[in-house]
Parts: structure tokens; C-alpha cells; sequence
């Protein structure tokens, strides 16, 4: 991505219980692609670990994949939406603080 488009005001805190995106999606920050992401753009839909653990049960794994299909189709489109205007979905710290300082100039 070389011509990012970035607004700080656009991005709140990534939460997503036991990091289920990182460790079972694999997703990391767009720009350079660690794990340790921090920000998400906003609107989002609601992150897949949060969504299991605001199950009041214990969860089948065929259960769980029902319940995650269409938030996972979700996220895939979201991301794809904003990798076509050029906005990064997931940013780890150092990333935010590169873009704000580059916005600010
Ligand atoms: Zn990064």
C-alpha cells in the first residue's frame, strides 16, 4: 500500500477476546503485517472472538463455525471495501503513529 489513506479520528481500539482473529485468521496490521494490532478502522463488524464469548454456552466447534460464517464474510468484505479506497482496516501502534505524524504535516 503506498498512498495510504489515513484519518486518525477514523479509528478506535481493536478488541477481540483472546485474539481469535490473530490466531485463528491470521490477520495482522496492513501496513506491515504484525499481530500485534491495536487499532481498527470504524464500523467494523463485531470482532469473531467477542462474538463467541458473548455466547452464554459452551459452543461446538461446528456450532461455532455456524455462528462465525457470516461475521467472518463480513470482515472479508469490509476489509476489501476499505483495501480499495486505500484505508487500512487493522494498525498495529507503530503504524498509527507513523501515519498521525505524516497526517499532521
Ligand atoms: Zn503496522
Amino acid at each position: 500500500m503506498n498512498k495510504v489513506n489515513f484519518n486518525a479520528q477514523a479509528y478506535e481500539k481493536f478488541y477481540d477476546f483472546k485474539d481469535v482473529m490473530v490466531q485463528a485468521f491470521g490477520i495482522g496490521c496492513s501496513l506491515c503485517g504484525t499481530e500485534e494490532i491495536e487499532y481498527v478502522y470504524q464500523n467494523h463488524p463485531p470482532t469473531i472472538g467477542n462474538l463467541i464469548k458473548n455466547q452464554a454456552k459452551n459452543l461446538t466447534d461446528q456450532e461455532v463455525d455456524q455462528l462465525i460464517e457470516k461475521p467472518l464474510l463480513n470482515w472479508q468484505t469490509f476489509d476489501e471495501t476499505n483495501a480499495n479506497q486505500m484505508i487500512p482496516t487493522f494498525l498495529c501502534v507503530n503504524c498509527f503513529d507513523i501515519e498521525s505524524d505524516y497526517d499532521e504535516k
